[in-house]
């Protein structure tokens, strides 16, 4: 059975410069990067996977990640 964390990571993708570190650091593997124009960026490939561990966050050197709570996000998703 898959953890389902609290809180998803947000990826600001004009803040992402495609380092890698948060994919390196993740411990279920559910992020990744994927190519965007002539970059990468990262993404989230496997949101029930998440644990919301946060370590992506901490880890992100340039404050490109944002947790934020799955009830929010699911409510953002309704407003839209
Ligand atoms: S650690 Fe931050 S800047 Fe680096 S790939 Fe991940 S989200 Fe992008
Ligand atoms: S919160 Fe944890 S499990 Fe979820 S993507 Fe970030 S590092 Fe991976």
């Amino acid at each position: 059975m898959k953890a389902r964390g609290l809180a998803l990571p947000r990826i600001d993708p004009a803040r992402c410069t495609g380092c890698g570190w948060c994919v390196a650091v993740c411990p279920p593997h559910v992020l990744s990067l994927h190519p965007q124009g002539r970059v990468k960026i990262s993404a989230l490939d496997d949101a029930d996977g998440c644990t919301g561990c946060a370590l992506c966050a901490v880890r992100c050197p340039f404050d490109a990640i944002t947790m934020l709570r799955r009830q929010a996000l699911a409510q953002s998703a309704d407003e839209v």
